[in-house]
């Protein structure tokens, strides 16, 4: 194989109806490589003109007697395999693009792939196990509960992992039959738009699935508005979560679901191996250079092990070699934009000025691209910024705690509830901190430890519903009840 580098990039327009066609404005939009802030492409700027194109397209798609409707579960499942199959075949092409276009190493964007078809296939083959139930309560009827695709959807994603929240959102709804309207978000469109022509080659019936690059206030705000849209799913910050529910109520109702924002507490208690322990805290906060909703972005270190859990912290964090996603060695590239650039070394002055210890980092690295250096803050406090806001970035906070009951108090003192982490050998301490702790994911001994069977979420402010799993599936069904009298 040749030497992975940026690709050539094939796919720039809107994908309506299976055709790849020009923006109604006739606008196009910059899509920047983070690692030099260069333009990559040139993409269709959709808005709400192509927005309602594309609704009417997966309506008539979702139509009583179209060819999607008419499938049996089992050709569906078939159709989302060979996509599945192509994505394969396409898995160095698609990693390539999505390095390129997002900044994460091309052997992250490997693993990410890797996980996108394993979604796509668990997910095909709940096709033929969705079901109802029978119920009876009344020997006059027989009753019983069928489970329907709600319809139409809007799906809006972010860009810290582009191509797997398309396959988060792409799984349940087409394993339950919906047809879609996907908006990548506007830095990262490239890899929905190749997948889109995998869709089509596919043979998914026109008007399945479309997808309208744009931007949030105008593309993203005319689906979470559109009154033929009966559901949308977002995953994002927490503001523009309050945004499409807002949107969602003021207009038809629509279903939603959010997977929002983070400050994931990860308590480690002294018991432990610190440095395996260091280990697992460094990959919860440095995987994708913090740019990852669940990363443990609270690390809680029990007092008797503390100074010797910063200084290991300390070493792996300076040891990470930052640079080209390309380049083989390099662990971490750089942030998404400027935007996030700025937000990240915003927050880090305000732990300097705050009075946390900077162990290492601590700053901007190079002049070119969005690069920040990976960051270790000590001596951090509660009430600092660095300790309540989502930094989004490559910046650990390291606090310090000395007891069980303190430390689940601190951990559920924030309005965020998405994931959280223990490292303990005492499996008491285990299963009471799980059983208190306020948050959609547990991982005891672990962090991260997600697979396309184990549902995902927030509680609180971190969202609504739950992705992937059976759980998943329930975001994307209508549950109808049919009663038959009998004997009439
Ligand atoms: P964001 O604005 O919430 O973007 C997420 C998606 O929502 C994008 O597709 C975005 O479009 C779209 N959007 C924006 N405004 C919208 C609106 N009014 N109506 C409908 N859709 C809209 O996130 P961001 O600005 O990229 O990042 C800001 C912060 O969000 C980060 O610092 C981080 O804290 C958090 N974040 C969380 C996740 C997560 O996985 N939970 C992912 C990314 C970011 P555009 O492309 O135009 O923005
Ligand atoms: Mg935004």
């Amino acid at each position: 194989m040749s030497k992975p580098g940026i690709p050539t990039i094939k796919f720039t327009k809107l994908f309506i109806n299976n055709e790849f066609v020009d923006a109604t404005s006739g606008k196009t939009f910059e899509v920047i490589n983070p690692a030099t802030g260069t333009v990559l492409a040139h993409v269709s700027e959709g808005d709400k003109a192509d927005v309602n194109k594309a609704v009417a397209a997966a309506s008539k798609a979702f139509s009583r007697n179209s060819p999607w409707r008419s499938m049996t579960a089992f050709e569906r499942s078939q159709l989302m395999q060979k996509f599945a199959d192509l994505v394969w075949e396409h898995r160095d092409y698609l990693a390539a693009l999505e390095s390129a276009d997002n900044g994460k190493t091309y052997a992250n964007a490997q693993g990410d792939i890797f996980a996108s078809v394993a979604t796509f296939r668990y997910y095909a083959g709940w096709c033929d196990k969705i079901k109802g139930t029978t119920i009876n309560d009344d020997p006059k009827y027989v009753t019983y509960t069928q489970k329907e695709p709600i319809g139409v959807v809007g799906q809006i994603i972010p860009w810290n992992y582009p191509f797997l929240m398309l396959a988060w959102k792409w799984g349940p709804a087409l394993a339950t039959g919906c047809t879609i309207i996907l908006k990548p978000a506007e830095q990262t469109p490239l890899s929905a738009l190749f997948a889109a022509s995998l869709i089509k080659e596919a043979g998914f019936p026109p008007g399945v699935i479309n997808v309208i690059p744009g931007y949030g206030p105008t593309a993203g705000a005319a689906i979470s508005e559109h009154p033929d849209i009966r559901k949308v799913a977002f995953t994002g910050s927490t503001e523009i979560g309050h945004i499409i529910m807002e949107a969602a109520a003021k207009t038809n109702l629509k279903r939603v679901s959010l997977e929002l924002g983070g400050k994931s507490p990860l308590v480690i208690f002294d018991d432990c191996d610190v440095k395996k322990a260091a280990q697992i805290a460094h990959n919860a906060i440095f995987d994708n250079h913090g740019q990852s909703c669940c990363a443990g972005s609270r690390t809680f270190v029990q007092s008797g092990i503390y100074d010797e859990f910063v200084q290991h912290a300390k070493k792996l964090a300076s040891q990470i070699k930052v640079g080209d996603p390309f380049d083989p060695t390099t662990q971490q590239g750089p942030q998404i934009d400027q935007d996030m650039l700025d937000k990240v070394i915003g927050l880090i002055n305000s732990g300097k000025q705050e009075g946390a210890v900077v162990e290492t980092g601590g700053e901007r690295l190079g002049t070119k691209g969005y690069f920040v250096k990976p960051t270790v803050f000590s001596q951090v406090q509660d009430n600092m910024r660095i300790a309540k806001e989502e930094i989004f970035g490559p910046v650990q906070s390291i606090l310090k705690f000395k007891t069980m009951d303190e430390v689940i108090d601190r951990a559920n003192s924030t309005n965020y509830g998405l994931a959280a982490g223990i490292i303990t050998q005492d499996i008491d301490k285990a299963l009471l901190f799980a059983k208190s702790v306020e948050a959609g994911s547990v991982w005891i001994n672990c962090y991260d430890a997600i697979t396309p069977a184990r549902p995902f979420g927030g509680f609180k402010n971190s969202g609504v519903g739950r992705e992937l799993g059976e759980e998943g599936l329930k975001e994307y069904l209508e549950v109808k009840t049919i009663a038959i009298k009998v004997g009439i």
